[in-house]
């Protein structure tokens, strides 16, 4: 069972303290300026708003009363396409009476929207082959914006988007052990704040690996644009390096790894540049001061750094290689070093009560680089008491990484994996995505959630469901998995009861004020681009969202405001598992 405080949850308490601080913030904002008028009737048209592939489903929703409607090439408003809606179905999850307008047969390349008589126009959207591409790009170009200790340009693009180097003065805290001052460049601040923590860091760069492995052959020209472009490497892999550099640097010289490294407390919402607080690397505040989550997840990020890497820079695999052995080692003696705040640190924890799911999945991966015996042990020891998280998907996230292990494990291509181990993962694995496609049909709003789903980054839940079909696509490719994790898509692209594309400044109608300190500091027009909002969350763990009517349905529990950080913060975390989502939908 996930724990409703989980992904970007990692310090309510602390944020709680802050919220007088952003809420003066908020004063700051403007409302966002919508780039159309009748905007009550559009809300009532959902549509992706950054498009359908050329030969996929084409469905919109709508949830206003209606009988027909067209399809209109947005250049010269031509009907390209006319059909009828289907019967409306009641959606308890957001109240909500939907209506499908099906326009499959539309393949024609192009810019569109629905006007849907007696309600009005949708936005636009496009039909391409690779209609997420850019959305991918974007994705991926978050994650540079997220950089520290660097100087950051979004490019002209985005004119203004970009701020001086930030988090220079990095130091080791009398809680990690060690002392004095040490070099802080590298890594993505984690969230909505500057703080760097292994194990969020983990789960993120190991999906962003896992994106390259498996989908490389979709993704290997797309130029990201950023400082290292060109040099040789796909951009992914440099992206991802900039990460794995900051975490390569976490571990001590006895093999184990520090939690995190942020300022002692969460700083007010300024640019990163002003923030200057000291970035401390923050232990446990006793021996051994390094925790076995980090340990391990720096092992598994090694471990598949060493494979992916090789062609392109033989020396740092064997680097990321040696680190991940020696994190491995490391957590042999030190199983169960839980983490938790030392006093006077108040950041996020990512706390775990057991890190033997990290464990497995770096036995895993360990097992899958180097074929040794050990690790393959290790994995045949421990993996059956983690088959249960591949019944009730989606089981991946930063404190549960068993499934990223029994699916590493199972996508190993050596010959000495065991063969029946192999099987039980793929058939429990295809049997919970046949039930996810199921679910997904049926639900007016053809998203893979269940009411219980509407958690703290339920966004990031949506996208991550997407990811386990498209893994159970690897183990027997099937149409219905494809489509239903672009269902998921469609959905935080649009096509949800908002009719809000949850990615900023993708689409027309993108939310606009995400937790998140750079966009908040009120430096640039808008939000920074491309990052994916946490989403609903009817546990209302904000006073923002503790306010709502008590009757709101759980898909309505959101507010796009800076204030709500419960349900509108970013994190890289889910932003990673959008951008496997997206590759996997590429042509
Ligand atoms: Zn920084």
């Amino acid at each position: 069972m996930r724990s409703s405080l989980f992904l970007c949850s990692k310090g309510v308490q602390s944020r709680r303290k802050l919220l007088e601080s952003v809420l003066l913030a908020c004063f700051l904002f403007s409302p966002a300026a919508l780039a159309h008028g009748a905007e009550t009737a559009q809300l009532a048209i959902k549509v992706d708003q950054v498009g359908y592939p050329l030969n996929s489903p084409k469905v919109a929703l709508v949830s206003a009363p209606a009988t027909a409607f067209e399809v209109r090439r947005s250049s010269d408003d031509v009907v390209v396409f006319k059909g009828k809606l289907t019967a409306a179905k009641a959606d308890p999850d957001t109240g909500d009476k939907v209506q499908a307008a099906d326009f499959s047969a539309l393949k024609q390349v192009g810019r569109y929207y629905l006007e849907v008589p007696g309600v009005g126009r949708s936005w636009n959207f496009a039909v391409a082959p690779d209609v997420f591409e850019h959305t991918y790009y974007m994705a991926m170009r978050g994650f540079y914006g997220q950089r520290c200790g660097t100087a950051v340009d979004m490019g002209p693009e985005f004119p203004g988007y970009s701020h001086p180097a930030c988090h220079l003065h990095g130091e080791f805290s009398p809680t990690s052990g060690t002392k004095g001052l040490r070099d802080n460049i590298g890594g993505w601040h984690d969230a909505g704040d500057y703080g760097r923590y292994m194990v969020n860091s983990g789960i993120t760069t190991g999906t962003l690996l896992w994106t390259w492995e498996i989908f490389g052959r979709k993704i290997k020209n797309i130029s990201l644009h950023i400082p290292e472009t060109g040099n040789g490497t796909p951009d992914i892999l440099n992206e991802a390096r900039w990460n794995l550099e900051w975490m390569l640097k976490m571990q001590d010289s006895d093999g184990g790894a520090w939690h995190k490294q942020t300022s002692e407390h969460f700083p007010a919402f300024i640019a990163p540049e002003d923030d200057k607080l000291p970035s401390e690397v923050i232990g446990t505040g006793a021996a051994p001061f390094k925790s076995s989550c980090a340990t391990a997840d720096l092992a598994v990020v090694g471990a598949i750094a060493a494979r992916v890497y090789e062609p392109y820079d033989p020396a740092f695999a064997k680097q990321a290689l040696e680190a991940a052995r020696r994190a491995w080692a490391w957590t042999e003696k030190n199983p169960d070093v839980a983490f938790h705040n030392p006093p006077g640190i108040t950041t996020g924890d990512y706390g775990s009560n057991s890190c033997q799911d990290e464990r497995l999945w770096a036995a895993a991966e360990l097992a899958r680089t180097t074929g040794e015996a050990q690790y393959n042990d290790f994995f045949l020891k421990n993996y059956a008491q983690f088959l249960p998280s591949l019944d009730s998907p989606p089981g991946e996230d930063w404190k549960s990484t068993g499934s990223m292990g029994l699916w590493a494990y199972a996508l190993s291509p050596r010959k000495d994996v065991d063969a029946k181990v192999v099987k039980t993962i793929r058939e429990r694995t295809l049997a919970a995505a046949r039930n996810v496609v199921e679910r997904t049909r049926a639900n007016p709003y053809h998203v893979s959630l269940k009411a219980t789903d509407y958690v703290w980054g339920s966004n990031g839940v949506t996208a991550e469901y997407g990811m386990c079909l498209l893994i159970a696509n690897l183990f027997q490719p099937d149409a219905s998995f494809v489509d239903a994790a672009r269902d998921d898509l469609h959905y935080l692209l649009g096509r949800n009861t908002f009719s809000l594309s949850w990615v900023t400044q993708v689409g027309e109608h993108p939310y606009q004020h995400p937790h998140h300190r750079p966009s908040g500091s009120g430096r640039q027009p808008g939000p920074w681009p491309g990052l994916l909002s946490g989403g609903p969350n009817k546990d209302r763990e904000d006073a923002v969202l503790a306010a709502l009517p008590k009757d709101t349905p759980p898909a309505r529990i959101y507010a796009d405001q800076l204030a709500s950080y419960a349900s509108n913060e970013i994190c890289i975390n889910w932003q990673a598992s959008l951008v496997f989502l997206l590759a996997g939908e590429l042509p």
